[in-house]
């Protein structure tokens, strides 16, 4: 326990917050970067930080995807006071990481306490049970409540949960997305359902402002038999991908979103 919580110098829950970064301790800043809440000068100080640095980038590698999560983990009742959060997280980038998350993200949105039950639950249920927990949160809307035991994605709710969405079909690559949005006090929390794109590749999806400038909400892989292929074989291959992402842009500064696999061929443009 003290190895994993102590021992980093200024490393305390107070790191991140608001002034100035001590030159030590930059790496802590990923947590807050990942989820857009940095002022202009510190995300740039960071971002000329991350080129160098392949912890911070495996960091943000692992945090993409987490921040619906997170934000909810933050606006539960007695979350602060509750060890247990951050030691069921331990398999996540780091307890300390997360405890560090949890605390800047509930600092930051503490005067907005109406957080919906519904990523709340998808949360806890993640932590607590891991996917198949999930479940008991889906209240009957639109998934079916058949036989299988359908795991919904925290990714999946927070996409279903927004009301905001964009989408587009690309005729030759044949893929497609929706993109969910949401306003945050920080930026864009956002979603995307992917569909009829198969593998093996790796592919971003970029949001591109009106101002030219590109923020990756989030970067995955594909494996060779897709996501969203209505005669795949299997079941994997047949449902479509949901991943979240957040950018710092807030939504009317974004112009239109790219899915772009690493080697630059662009597979969908969707217009925000
Ligand atoms: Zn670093």
């Amino acid at each position: 326990m003290s190895n994993l919580y102590g021992g980093f110098g200024t490393g305390g829950p107070g790191a991140v917050r608001g002034g100035p970064q001590g030159q030590g301790d930059i790496h802590e800043t990923v947590g807050a970067y990942a989820l857009g809440i940095l002022d202009d000068a510190e995300a740039t100080a960071f971002e000329a930080h991350l080129a160098t640095c392949d912890w911070c980038a495996q960091q943000l590698d692992d945090l993409a995807g987490m921040e619906p999560m997170l934000a909810a983990l933050a606006d539960m009742p007695g979350s602060q006071g509750t060890p247990a959060i951050g030691e069921s997280l331990s398999a996540k980038p780091s307890p300390r990481l997360v405890e560090r998350l949890v605390d800047e993200v509930s600092e930051r949105r503490a005067q907005k306490r109406r957080r919906s039950f519904y990523l709340v639950a998808a949360a806890a249920a993640l932590i607590i049970g891991g996917p198949v927990a999930v479940m008991a949160v889906n209240g009957g809307d639109d998934t079916d409540t058949g036989h299988t035991v359908a795991a919904v994605s925290p990714a999946k709710a927070a996409f279903q949960s927004m009301t905001d969405k964009v989408s587009a079909t690309d005729p030759t690559t044949g893929v497609s997305a929706t993109i969910a949005m949401q306003a945050k006090d920080w930026g864009t929390s956002g979603a995307i359902e992917v569909k009829g794109v198969k593998g093996p590749l790796k592919c971003s999806w970029v949001a591109v402002g009106k101002n030219g400038e590109r923020e990756t909400l989030a970067s995955w892989s594909v494996p060779k038999w897709g996501y969203g292929i209505p005669d795949g074989k299997t079941e994997e291959s047949k449902n479509p991908l949901y991943v979240s992402g957040a950018a710092a842009f807030t939504p009317n500064q974004i112009d239109h979103f790219e899915l772009m696999t690493f080697d630059g061929k662009k597979l969908v443009e969707v217009k925000a």
